[in-house]
């Protein structure tokens, strides 16, 4: 069956739906219980199964406990945090981390290598260099010889990772593990909810959903994924299954405006330069931190480099990928379709690791 014929339009699955929160990716029926607060410089919200309303309130100072600490570890804006330690650090000494921080390296790493350097957590003097990460946003476009003398010290095999301390090789170089932070964060609290004995509960943080279990008997955690070309509405909604995590990364979300141009908060490793081509990725997996990093990874790589790291996780991985050009092309694995309730917000076309 082709991808367009799986997507059944919203007026066949239509039900009653409300937004949750100013983030109308979620929804849900709106008794259920729920509490958000911010973390890592976001919105962060818990909801569980209407059987466990009474622990709302424990569960959410729970995972916020855990997504502070966590923040407080990997901050790139917080000067005490393992992440700044090592860059100060950088071609003196190596830095013994905690061992959350050490994973999520290992993992950026990992990620890395397999996305042929596309994701890649040692772009944050690029990022610095555009205006993101607390710098100032330049007036002109940085010139070529900045952005040449910034991308030698973008290589993620330049972070050495050994014993449970982490180094980088040259003078001058940091990570920044903004993409994959959220997602690891969210795994961790799923593993608490669940040793809890909370069956039934979505976290969802800026984006990266993990769900467990379903909100009522008779259906799946809903999820809006939000069209990038206009914020206030969506492509369409995701019927998440118990387990399963997903992740959008959008040029809508964070952006410098340089001479009247935007310039998105995802850099291309290879150029240098914000990416351009992509509006919005969204993966879907069975876990938040592969869904994080990877919708990063296929952010940068674009529709063109996205079958080549597909391949790698095929058929574990699936992705909604839409390139930033109108009209409005939805780009989507097989396995994306059947589980994506469409507005028919635009055209949709396969997307496979065949071609
Ligand atoms: P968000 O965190 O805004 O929801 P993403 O998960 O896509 O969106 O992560 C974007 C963040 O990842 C950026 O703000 C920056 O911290 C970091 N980043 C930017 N470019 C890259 C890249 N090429 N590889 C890995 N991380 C990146
Ligand atoms: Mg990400």
């Amino acid at each position: 069956m082709s991808s367009k014929g799986l997507i059944r339009t919203a007026l066949e699955r239509a039900r009653a739906c409300v937004p949750l929160n100013s983030h109308p990716r979620f929804f849900q029926t709106p008794e259920l219980p729920s509490q958000a607060f911010r973390s890592m410089g976001t919105l962060a919200t818990i909801t569980l199964g209407s059987d466990c309303a009474d622990r709302i309130e424990p569960v959410t100072q729970h995972v916020r406990a855990i997504f502070d600490r966590l923040e407080r570890e990997m901050s790139a804006y917080r000067s005490d945090s393992a992440i700044s330690e090592i860059a100060r650090m950088a071609g003196v000494a190596p830095v013994k981390v905690p061992a959350d921080t050490y994973q999520v390296l290992s993992l950026g790493q990992r990620f890395g290598s397999l996305s042929v350097g596309v994701f890649n957590i040692t772009a944050a003097p690029l990022a610095s260099l555009w205006g993101f990460n607390g710098a100032a946003v330049p007036n002109t476009l940085p010139s070529d010889q900045s952005i040449g003398k910034l991308l030698k010290l973008v290589d993620h095999r330049g972070l050495v990772l050994h014993d449970g301390t982490a180094f980088l090789s040259l003078k001058g170089m940091s990570v920044d593990v903004g993409g994959i932070a959220k997602g690891y964060a969210i795994d961790r609290a799923y593993d608490y909810c669940l040793s809890a004995g909370i069956r039934d509960f979505l976290i969802d943080f800026s984006g990266n959903v993990r769900v467990a279990g379903r909100p009522s008997r008779r259906e799946d955690w809903q999820i809006g994924v939000r069209d990038p070309f206009d914020r206030s509405s969506i492509i369409g909604k995701i019927a998440l299954p118990s387990g399963m995590a997903v992740s959008t990364s959008g040029s809508y979300e964070r952006f410098v405006d340089i001479l009247g141009q935007r310039y998105s908060h995802i850099i291309d490793p290879r150029t240098g330069y914000p990416v351009t081509e992509t509006a919005s990725v969204t993966v879907l997996c069975n876990d938040a931190v592969t869904a994080d990093a990877l919708s990063t990874a296929f952010f940068v790589a674009g529709l063109k480099g996205s079958r080549e790291i597909l391949k790698k996780f095929t058929p574990s991985v699936d992705l909604l990928l839409v390139p930033d050009r109108f009209p409005t092309e939805l780009w989507l694995t097989p396995g994306f379709g059947n589980v994506l309730t469409s507005n028919n917000a635009g055209q949709s076309f396969p997307l496979s690791d065949q071609r």
